[in-house]
């Protein structure tokens, strides 16, 4: 089977693969499961400078990325004629990254990142090169590749064969617009703090239930926004 395959746009590449170089991402990355590829947007700069950035037209504080050398460094890694793929520009100002999304790139054989830095990146090269904005989270990073690494690592672990036991992919955060229930383990009473009864039951069916229970408990009182589109969903299924 191909290999999933990542491309990173970086003015940092020694980043990578950084965290995706550990653990499951990085058993899979050395076992073949997927690939990365880093590309130095710094040596698509057209002069002996190499510059990249530069201030902004109206004024302001900082710098901003050069549209012609970005575009640059996106036309030199195109991928094959006929692959499916994703290009993604990193940036505060994106659309959210959710699990359906992570799990659709996780579907796309080729996905290219782009890590903004500084200001970002000039808006011309967001429309010219059809650059899909994605944010991680309501914050400002100092760059995108600690964001390209939470992407890529939300869609490894989704590749087949990646995490042992599929079936927990199954139960966790954000499936059915739920958080996940509570977890415990051993010891069984930790600083006179014990487990919920119902766990030590061996009952599977109240487990589940008390498990079902406390995810939708945990949601309501968290995450009203996704309790809304959970009891959404439920409403129009039923
Ligand atoms: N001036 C920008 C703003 O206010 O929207 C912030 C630029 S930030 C200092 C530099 C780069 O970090 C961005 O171009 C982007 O690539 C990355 N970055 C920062 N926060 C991010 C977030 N929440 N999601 C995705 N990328 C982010």
């Amino acid at each position: 089977m191909t290999p999933w395959h990542a491309v990173v746009l970086t003015l940092h590449p020694a980043a990578f693969p950084g965290p995706l170089g550990v653990s499951l991402a990085g058993k899979a990355l050395a076992e073949g499961v997927w690939t990365l590829e880093t590309v130095d947007i710094r040596a698509y700069a057209r002069d002996k400078h190499a510059t990249v950035d530069d201030s902004p037209f109206g004024g302001g504080p900082g710098m901003v990325m050069r549209p012609d050398v970005l575009a640059a460094a996106i036309d030199a890694t195109q991928g094959p004629a006929g692959t499916e793929e994703a290009l993604i520009l990193l940036t505060p100002r994106g659309q959210p990254l959710t699990q359906a999304r992570v799990r659709a790139l996780a579907q796309t054989p080729r996905v290219r990142v782009v890590c903004g830095r500084y200001e970002g990146v000039d808006e011309r090269v967001i429309d010219a090169r059809g650059l899909e904005e994605v944010s991680v989270g309501d914050f400002v990073l100092s760059g995108g590749e600690p964001a390209a690494i939470a992407l890529i690592d939300a869609c490894v672990r989704l590749l087949p064969g990646v995490v042992g036991a599929p079936a927990s992919l199954a139960d966790e955060s954000f499936e059915d617009d739920l958080l996940e229930y509570p977890h415990y383990t051993r010891p069984q009473v930790w600083e006179e703090r014990e487990v919920p009864e119902v766990l030590l039951s061996g009952h599977h069916e109240r487990v589940r239930a008390w498990r079902r229970a406390a995810a939708e408990g945990a949601t309501a009182e968290r995450r009203p926004d996704l309790w809304a589109r959970h009891t959404a969903t439920k409403r129009h299924a039923n």
